[in-house]
């Protein structure tokens, strides 16, 4: 039997995590909660037959003769191979932290402004890039998909159909994908697009950052759209901010035919439900309700990332007990702003300002009896964010630009069939598209931050009965299972059909 695979993943992060052992040796262990989007990759690649899995790792010698790059591993998903590139520190900062987090992050979300080009080091990025695409084609069978995730592996499609011409090549993108006016701020433009024409399929989100693409397309190559279809209702609200009447199906380029997937990753709604029931999960939610007492509990969550907005979600809190004294003592926020990386300048920046903010606010309305905002810049555990989700009479959800955002859909979930609860919902979050019932806000304005947290905070049970369950039944027709039989059914389709004539 061949060892070649049948889906190979091509994600930059390894599929388990290294857990030091005391003695200095290394431990791989299976990631403890299904949640997340390893696991999520992982679901798929147990439904395809054999699996592969490439991903890098840090060496601080590649040449060294005793680094492992192939290995088998045995989890609760099955058998899969595991082909890890060894990338020195120099390497990582260079492609990962400088290149897609310093200039292609910036512009993925639409701020011009901190998009920071000098650092770059282009061939650096290509030669990881061109690595990655060597151990894909090492791994794929003749016939078998491989599957590359994301921006900082943007140029692998473009050197894999090199090495291989018939493979089945299929991408999908986690992030937003910008316009043409701000895509093309960026120098390797037409580098990047030619790569991604390279695929088979194209996968996003939603149908905006879709026909976001095809117009990039279009601006850089003589690329077509040879078919599209009208957005379907559910996908697109009239009049919002990311709603996009029709999606491109199909593109064309240089005689071959490239599929355009539109395919939202969900939540984990089983296992959530399944936290969301644990006993330790009420107990801790009395807790959260005995701590706060009387007060109505606004709850944020999310990553330390200027494109969250949580800086702007403090001001709104600031001005709300400012304009309203009325609401002292009566109204908290919890912030969960989790720290991704420290030693990232522009991540480092949000901290701070969020920890003056906070101490600012708190300092001039706080008292011995009422604190108006706790932060935590650490990740909690799944249960207890649930408990937290549970507990919060409002989620505030206000990024400036978000893929899509999981922790809204987290938010209805947790709530249980007869939640209650309002959520406040960025019109630039991908997931406002496709949730029915949230309050949408415009985080680019104080008037609408403004109004829509005083209308979360004024809303009657009933409101927030039915406003929950139109939330329930939307985040249930996208969620991790949708996700994953539409992805498997694609796979399948793309197997079945020769290279480059997908219609
Ligand atoms: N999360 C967590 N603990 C925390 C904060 C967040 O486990 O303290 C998880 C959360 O449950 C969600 C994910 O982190 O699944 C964040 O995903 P989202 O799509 O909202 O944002 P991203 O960080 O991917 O931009």
């Amino acid at each position: 039997m061949s060892d070649k695979s049948d889906l190979v993943v091509v994600y930059h992060r390894q599929p388990y995590e290294e857990v030091e052992l005391e003695d200095g040796t290394v431990e791989l262990r299976e990631n403890k909660s299904p949640n997340g989007i390893v696991p999520t990759l992982k679901g798929v690649m147990g439904r395809m037959g054999k699996g592969a899995w490439v991903a890098w790792k840090h060496a601080e010698d590649p040449a060294n003769p005793d680094f492992e790059r192939v290995i088998e591993i045995d989890d609760s998903y099955g058998k899969y191979k595991v082909s890890r590139l060894p990338l020195t520190p120099e390497q990582v900062k260079s492609f990962y932290h400088v290149t897609s987090k310093e200039a292609f992050w910036p512009i993925l979300h639409g701020f011009k402004e901190r998009y920071n080009y000098d650092p770059v080091d282009w061939p650096t990025f290509r030669e990881v890039n061109l690595a990655f695409a060597e151990a894909a084609a090492n791994e794929v069978s003749d016939n078998g998909v491989v599957w590359v995730h994301d921006y900082n592996l943007w140029l692998v499609p473009g050197f894999l159909r090199q090495i291989k011409p018939e493979a089945k090549i299929a991408f999908f993108h986690h992030t937003p994908f910008p316009s043409a006016d701000m895509f093309n701020v960026l120098p390797w433009r037409e580098e990047i697009i030619r790569s991604l024409l390279a695929c088979d399929s194209v996968g996003f989100h939603i149908p905006r950052y879709a026909q976001n693409f095809a117009s990039v397309a279009h601006s850089l190559t003589r690329a077509r759209t040879v078919s599209d279809e009208f957005t379907d209702e559910s996908m697109t609200p009239r009049g919002t901010a990311l709603s996009e009447r029709f999606t491109p199906v199909t593109m064309e380029h240089r005689g071959r035919r490239i599929r355009i997937e539109v395919n939202p990753v969900g939540a984990n709604s089983d296992y959530l439900a399944e936290i969301a029931d644990q006993p330790e999960v009420d107990e801790k939610v009395a807790a959260i309700r005995e701590w706060v007492g009387d007060c109505q509990m606004v709850l944020s969550v999310s990553r330390t990332d200027y494109t969250k907005g949580n800086v702007e979600q403090l001001e709104t809190f600031e001005r709300l007990l400012a304009r309203r004294p009325e609401l002292h003592g009566k109204v908290r926020l919890m912030m969960v702003s989790v720290g991704a990386n420290r030693a990232m300048t522009a991540y480092e920046e949000v901290q701070q300002k969020i920890e003056e903010l906070t101490g600012r606010i708190n300092g001039t309305y706080g008292s011995f009896e009422w604190q108006p905002i706790s932060l935590l810049s650490s990740a909690l555990p799944l249960a207890e964010l649930v408990a937290y989700y549970r507990a919060a009479d409002v989620a505030s959800i206000t990024p400036l630009a978000d893929g899509l955002n999981l922790v809204a859909a987290e938010y209805v979930m947790a709530k249980g069939d007869n939640g209650i609860g309002a959520l406040i919902l960025s019109e630039f979050a991908g997931c406002a598209v496709l949730l029915n019932g949230a309050i949408p806000v415009n985080p680019f304005s104080h008037a609408s931050m403004d109004k829509a947290l005083d209308q979360a905070l004024a809303m009657g049970e009933e409101e927030k009965l039915s406003r929950m369950a139109a939330l329930r039944q939307s985040t249930r027709r996208w969620n991790i299972t949708a996700w994953r039989d539409h992805t498997t059914r694609h796979f399948k389709e793309l197997r079945a059909t020769p290279e480059g004539t997908i219609t």
